[in-house]
This record gives structure tokens, C-alpha cells and sequence, in this order.
């Protein structure tokens, strides 16, 4: 194990390859490689909505504990949006808090960033074809064991393994959003504005009870079924939130306003 730990002090260099979905990959990972574990201490793990409403429905845990015991506020770096990421335990090797004997506790449930290891992913504009492009890179750290060893595999191949297709579709809209902020370059993001975004992007309690709770439904024509659906559909609470904030944010007008409502001080978009 110290040669490992060794190693992984050694080597820190990350070296990003950009992949497409069709490029080949080797990769392997089981629990009796000599690494194992090694990939999940002293991270910067950021979570995604559908990531926090699955891991807290696995631990049977409220919006508001979870993100008290696990969690803590992280700002993207290109968007400047704030978002939570995982909360590292405060032992030496600063350990995830899901890192048991056995590996990860909450395995069927990981986040989506765990998934993709030892790929990253991101999203760009292509201009010349007005579409979104999805590219992947391959983060190639010292201690990994797993690179370059087993059967080769396409990138998407890779993804359909670790299911990945069916956890990011659900929230497409979102990443979205954060590639369209990005789009932006640097300035100065309205302090409502991020207050929204992070409330929609972590706590679906919170955005429910803002939805029904608030002058929301007095400025907003929702649809009789999706208020329904949005009682107690979380996942679907979040989609509504993402075309809600794309309304908010961008001037899209994928939620009606109404005519007549309160003069309540519009949110100043992006
Ligand atoms: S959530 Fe699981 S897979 Fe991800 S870093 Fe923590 S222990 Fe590792
Ligand atoms: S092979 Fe790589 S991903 Fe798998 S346990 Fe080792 S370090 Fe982690």
C-alpha cells in the first residue's frame, strides 16, 4: 500500500486527453486492484441535483440534513454559479464521507463525477453549426491502476457501463444552463440570481416550498398538471426549476408569466 500512497505523492500530474463519445479507452477498476480507494480522498466532488435527491433518499435523510452533514457550497470556476460539492472527512487524507472498508457505501447511488472516472466530461458551443457538443477528456493520475489495462471500449460504451446516460439526460437542461453562463465569460452575476440558481440547483424542498408557498403562482401560469406532477415528483420539481430559471435567467420563455400579478421587482436576467 506504500508504494501506492508513494506513488500517488509522486505523480499528481493530471494530463487532459479530449476524447469524442467514439474515441477507444482501456480501463478496469475492481476491489482487488492494488489502488483501490485511492481515487476517493481529497476531492473536489461536485454533485448534481439528481445526485442529491438520490443519495439523500438512499441515506432516508431530509434535503436540509443532508446537505448539513455531507455537503458544502462550491462555486464553479467558469460560471461562477455555486453548487455544492461533497464534504471531504477531516482525517489525514481528507477521505470521502461514503468511503468504507469495502469501498463506496453508497455505490448504486455514486454521484455522477465518480461514474465518469477517470473521465470528465463538459459541453461546448459549436458555432459554425449552432449545436451543443458534448467532449470528454481522460484524467490520467499516477496512482490509477485501472488505465490502460482491461478490454478496450468506446467512450459511450464506457458511459452505458456506469449508467450514466439515464442520470444525465433527466437534468441535460441544467448543465445547460452553467454551459450558457460559462458562454458569458467573467462578470458580475446578480447576488438574486444565484440565490435562485443554487436553491433550484440543491434543495428541491426549498423550490417546492417557494413554488406553493410564495407570490410564485400569482406571477407564473403553471399548467394545473404539472403543479400535480410537482407536488411530489422531485425529479420532475427540478425540471420544471431548470426551464423556470432558463425563463428567469436567459428571457427564455419556456414558463408563462402572467398579465397581471404583483409588482413584485423583476429579477434582473444574466
Ligand atoms: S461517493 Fe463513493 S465512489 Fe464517489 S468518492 Fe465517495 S466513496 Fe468514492
Ligand atoms: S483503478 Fe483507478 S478508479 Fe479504480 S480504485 Fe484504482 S484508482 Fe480508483
Amino acid at each position: 500500500m506504500d508504494a501506492i500512497t508513494n506513488l500517488r505523492g509522486l505523480d499528481k500530474i493530471i494530463v487532459p486527453i479530449r476524447l469524442t463519445s467514439s474515441s477507444k479507452i482501456r480501463f478496469q477498476c475492481y476491489p482487488g486492484v492494488p489502488c483501490f480507494k485511492l481515487c476517493c480522498s481529497d476531492l473536489f466532488l461536485p454533485l448534481t441535483p439528481y445526485d442529491i435527491i438520490r443519495i439523500r433518499d438512499r441515506l432516508g435523510l431530509t434535503t436540509d440534513e443532508f446537505l448539513l452533514l455531507y455537503t458544502e457550497p462550491f462555486i464553479l470556476p467558469k460560471s461562477g454559479l455555486p453548487i455544492v460539492r461533497l464534504k471531504m472527512r477531516e482525517d489525514e487524507e481528507k477521505t470521502c464521507p461514503f468511503l468504507g472498508e469495502g469501498g463506496c457505501t453508497i455505490y448504486e447511488v455514486r454521484p455522477l463525477a465518480c461514474r465518469y472516472y477517470p473521465l470528465g466530461f463538459g459541453m461546448f458551443r459549436n458555432r459554425d453549426e449552432g449545436k451543443n457538443e458534448d467532449i470528454y477528456y481522460l484524467v490520467k493520475e499516477g496512482f490509477c491502476q485501472g488505465l490502460d489495462s482491461g478490454e478496450e471500449m468506446t467512450v459511450e460504451e464506457y458511459r452505458i457501463s456506469q449508467g450514466i446516460p439515464e442520470l444525465e439526460e433527466p437534468i441535460k437542461e441544467w448543465g445547460e444552463i452553467i454551459m450558457r453562463k460559462e458562454s458569458f465569460g467573467p462578470m458580475e452575476v446578480p447576488e438574486k440570481s444565484l440565490q435562485l440558481f443554487f436553491m433550484v440547483s440543491s434543495n428541491p424542498e426549498r423550490f417546492r416550498a417557494f413554488v406553493f408557498e410564495s407570490k410564485f403562482l400569482d406571477m407564473f401560469e403553471v399548467p394545473e398538471e404539472t403543479l400535480e406532477e410537482i407536488k411530489k415528483d422531485d425529479l420532475k420539481l427540478l425540471q420544471f426549476g431548470f426551464k423556470w430559471l432558463k425563463t428567469v435567467l436567459f428571457g427564455d420563455k419556456l414558463v408563462k408569466r402572467k398579465k397581471e400579478g404583483p409588482s413584485v421587482k423583476k429579477i434582473k436576467p444574466f
